[in-house]
């Protein structure tokens, strides 16, 4: 886990004001924090952050690419990431206490004595969370499925024998009842 510190911020000798940071992320930093299952990504995240007397506004934006396999043929899916997040990072006496009381997941409590902000657990959090939710292959101009052929044939199929052996169990069930 090199470079630990590239998420690092020294707020304390920062002036009041925007200050822009810019990070590139790819699966190897998921893997790092324990993420083993995650796709090829390659995300950039332009972080600003606002410092103001007492509290900071750290602005996430995330854009970049990742594949995703397809939720209903498994075909290997290009996915585009866009979205932004906003944090408010707030220098208080008791942070631990204030963040335990806070239900607003978009408010977080420092220490007034640090000097330092880690900003790598939001970038790891927002990059997930501008992953489309919706991963299927698109329809074509036609209004095609772009799903592959193959794979949605046998899912059909699949279907149709489920349909028939549930037709069955309840021939069998009326058969019983007649029986009876
Ligand atoms: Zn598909």
């Amino acid at each position: 886990m090199a470079n630990r510190r590239e998420y690092e911020i020294a707020f304390v000798g920062l002036k009041p004001g925007s200050h822009e940071y810019r990070y590139e992320v790819n699966e190897q930093f998921f893997k790092d924090r324990g993420y083993t299952e995650i796709l090829p990504i390659s995300a950039q995240v332009k972080l600003t952050l606002d410092k103001h007397n007492g509290f900071m506004i750290l602005k996430f934006e995330i854009g970049g690419k990742t594949t995703a396999n397809c939720d209903r043929c498994g075909n290997l899916l290009q996915l585009d990431l866009w979205d932004d997040f906003n944090m408010v990072v707030k220098l208080v006496e008791n942070p631990d206490e204030m963040n335990n009381q806070e239900d607003d997941p978009d408010i977080w409590y420092i220490s007034r004595n640090d000097s330092h902000i880690d900003v790598s657990g939001w970038i790891y959090e927002f990059v997930l969370l501008s992953m489309p939710m919706q991963r299927m292959c698109k329809d074509d101009e036609n209004g095609n499925s772009g799903c592959n052929p193959d794979v949605i044939k046998k899912l059909e199929e699949m279907e149709k024998q489920n349909r028939d052996s549930n037709t069955n169990l309840i021939w069998k069930d009326l058969e019983k009842f007649k029986k009876n």
